[in-house]
């Protein structure tokens, strides 16, 4: 039998998911140049994957165009291989198209370096790895890390081969729950890696003949899984984010950032918990947020300010970062992140002020279809893309709640749990 390495041009949709088709690997020079067809009701694959509502109809084309700084090659020993690109959604024209998630980060980033900054960000991942027996007294164990066998080892292994730079690997709080995390990066690469993340650790799940769910609840009542979306505001080589005289220890320069952020989180909400399941992890008591509250070292706040360790060799300028907990893996992250970059920008411009930290805090969405309101009802979020897209976007999701109307929690978690 002979094979030819096939080679995935995939794009991370709206759904959060990866799509896209394959080509021979003998082609790349010219798919780099010409990238793969697709066309633009694509982007309304709802998570489950029938189309349950577009305004984009049959017609049109459009380009996957493959980004080389986005290409994975991780070799597997079996002899098959995880080979993909991320790509960016084009016009036929090659100008981008108004609906690309990465493009949606790119402006966001543009609007960011008008004030001279960037955005370094880390993304953490929780899920459930299948290949373990769920045994009482796991929580954080040895015992569990051990027993997830090799699973661990060969995903930090294909997230070097990937360039990833794994920090940590641990067994989490839920049953058969685990995290991986991973170093930061400004915040296109950050997002791109979030994404190969994902795949990586669904691609050596599955190689091993078991999966890693990423979706936000498994279980109603259950423990989530969250993503966990670090953020610091740099200049050139410089981190600007510190400035321990200041509140919650954040800069005079930073803090109108995180200020718009918080602002704007109810909005941002329909972009990083995206799913009707997202909304039962955000609940009390579960270590997850349930108001848009900034904090210093609160694991229940939607912003968690990191802790600095003295111990460490880096300084504490390089170490200090905001934790964004109202994420999980149902979301787009270039959408995800571009909102957050995007809201930041309105607090620059405004010259926002960061909340006295015993002000009330507003609560958070408790549905999807409130975060969907929230998003339709802030103004500011118009200049974030076009009216074609915000509409789009609206229905896409409100499909998707519809689509669930007549099922109950758990079956609603499990369907996502089915899929992400
Ligand atoms: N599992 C929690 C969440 O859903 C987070 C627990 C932690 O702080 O690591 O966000
Ligand atoms: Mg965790």
């Amino acid at each position: 039998m002979q094979r030819d390495d096939l080679v995935f041009a995939g794009y991370c949709d709206w759904a959060g998911l990866v799509r896209g088709k394959a080509f021979p690997a003998a082609d790349i020079a010219a798919r780099l140049k010409r990238g793969v067809g697709l066309t633009h009701s694509n982007i309304m694959m709802s998570c489950f994957g029938p189309i349950m509502t577009t305004p984009f109809g049959t017609t049109g084309d459009l380009i996957a165009r493959p980004d080389p700084a986005a290409h994975v090659a991780v070799p597997f020993d079996d002899g098959t291989a995880e080979r993909f690109y991320l790509s960016d959604l084009q016009n036929t024209d090659g100008s981008p198209w108004e609906c690309c998630p990465r493009d949606f980060l790119r402006r966001a980033i543009t609007a960011l370096s008008a004030f001279g900054l960037t955005l370094h960000v880390s993304f953490e991942q929780e899920f459930v790895y299948t290949g373990i027996e769920d045994r009482p007294g796991s929580t954080y164990a040895l015992d569990a890390f051990r027993r997830q066998d090799v699973f661990g080892e060969a995903l930090t292994g294909a997230f070097s081969a990937a360039g990833l730079g794994p920090d940590s690997f641990l067994p989490e709080y839920g049953r058969r729950q685990f995290e991986v995390t991973i170093a930061a990066e400004p915040a296109l690469r950050a997002a791109d890696r979030a994404v190969i993340a994902r795949e990586l650790l669904r691609g050596v799940a599955f190689r091993l003949g078991h999966r890693a769910i990423l979706a936000p609840m498994l279980e109603e009542g259950g423990v989530g899984n969250g993503t966990h979306i670090h953020m610091s505001l740099w200049e050139g080589e410089t981190p600007i984010t510190y400035d321990p005289a200041r509140p919650y220890g954040v800069s005079a320069r930073a803090a109108p950032f995180f200020a718009g952020v918080l602002e704007h989180m109810p909005a941002i909400t329909a972009f990083s918990a995206p799913s009707v399941a997202s909304y039962y992890r955000l609940t009390p008591g579960r270590w997850a947020p349930v108001t848009a509250n900034l904090a210093v070292q609160d694991r229940g706040a939607a912003f968690r300010v990191s802790p600095i360790f003295a111990t460490a060799e880096e300084p504490a300028a390089r170490q200090f970062n905001l934790e964004f907990r109202v994420a999980d893996a149902a979301c787009c992250p270039y959408l995800a992140l571009g909102a957050l970059i995007q809201a930041g920008v309105d607090g620059l411009t405004r010259n926002l002020a960061l909340p006295a930290p015993d002000a009330p805090a507003a609560l958070l969405p408790r549905t999807l279809q409130e975060a969907l309101a929230a998003l339709e009802a802030d103004k500011a979020t118009a200049r974030w893309w076009s009216a074609t897209a915000m509409h789009a976007y609206l229905a896409f999701k409100s499909a998707e709640v519809a689509s669930l109307a007549d099922l109950s929690p758990s079956d609603i978690c499990a369907r996502y749990a089915a899929v992400y």
